[in-house]
């Protein structure tokens, strides 16, 4: 590993072996902001006067994207961040809550907190009990990205924002991809884009500005950070397909520097050139009245499937 950074020669703190350079404390840094900056101009994320909802769970990526969004938010002054989180209900969320509020206060930002329980009457630990009881071959992420999805949308909707952003990385959308191209479901994957276009009134405009940032970037960007994360190991995560495709591209990586953002790249076009020339068809569901592409919507066919009653939210 170079010692010096292979901008100003002071000391490295990181080396990219896919570009080859090394980067000292402060270019590292101004690297971070300038990919997120570089993404938000190149896809026309956001509009000067903007109220931004952030999804914030407390993670590294959360926490990262809602500091530098808060930062940048100060030379737009007529924009507004607020960070909004939502509970999937389980055990230690006293202990994030308290984590969120310290650092929200820091950055001096308002917080709005919802949770599975409010808006769909239902916690995870309900749905990861009745999916192993129903023997459902999905796992408990599976249902339970879908209803952070349309949770998301729901608190962000209320709240009236103009934009959804999440922290999304590289890894993150590589990993989506790859899953739903395993999956076969060509719909979902041509969703996975940095921007994707709302519908008045019912979809947020989703914006991911920090889809071309490596994971690890943004650990490390974090730590330099000192801002307190919360991110207990959630005791579904190893049933999940990501993690096997986490690891697989990990291991990739180590092997053929480059390969992530290749993969990315390649995924891209590919979904260009899927997507039909016309906008998806949305419509309302029969059930919750939420969007949906189908004539049910994602979250109530699972519970459905689950046994769970359908209900308005
Ligand atoms: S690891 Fe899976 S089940 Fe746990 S919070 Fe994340 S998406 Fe939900
Ligand atoms: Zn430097
Ligand atoms: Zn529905």
């Amino acid at each position: 590993m170079t010692n010096e950074c292979s901008i100003c020669k002071a000391p490295s703190i990181i080396s990219r072996p896919y570009s080859g350079e090394a980067l000292c404390d402060n270019c590292f840094r101004v690297s971070v902001i300038a990919a997120i900056r570089t993404a938000i101009s190149r896809y026309k994320m956001l509009h000067r006067t903007d109220r931004i909802a952030v999804a914030y769970s407390g993670g590294k990526d959360s926490t990262v994207l809602l500091a530098i969004l808060v930062d940048i938010q100060k030379q737009f002054p007529e924009s507004e961040v607020i960070a909004i989180t939502l509970q999937e209900g389980n055990r230690q969320d006293k202990e994030r809550q308290r984590v969120l509020r310290q650092v929200t206060q820091q950055l001096s930002v308002e917080h709005v907190t919802s949770s599975y329980q409010d808006i769909f009457s239902l916690t995870l630990d309900e749905i990861a009990e009745r999916a192993q009881k129903t023997q459902s071959p999905l796992s408990p992420c599976a249902y339970c990205g879908t209803l952070r999805r349309q949770g998301l949308n729901i608190l962000a909707r209320r709240i009236n924002a103009d934009k959804l952003a999440l922290g999304h990385n590289l890894d993150d959308e590589v990993q989506s991809m790859l899953m739903n191209l395993v999956r076969g479901d060509l719909q979902r994957l041509a969703r996975i884009t940095p921007f994707l276009k709302g519908v008045e009134g019912w979809l947020i405009p989703r914006i991911k500005p920090m889809y071309h940032l490596l994971e690890k970037d943004i650990a490390l960007y974090s730590k330099l950070l000192q801002l307190p994360l919360y991110h207990p190991p959630c005791p579904y995560k190893e049933t999940s397909l990501r993690s096997e495709i986490r690891e697989w591209l990990n291991t990739f990586e180590d092997r053929h520097s480059g390969s992530k953002f290749n993969l990315h790249a390649s995924f891209l076009k590919i979904i260009n050139s899927i997507k039909s020339s016309k906008d998806e068809p949305y419509q309302k569901c029969n059930s919750c009245s939420e969007i949906t592409s189908q004539d049910i919507c994602a979250v109530c066919l699972y519970r459905q499937k689950l046994g769970f009653s359908t209900q308005n939210t």
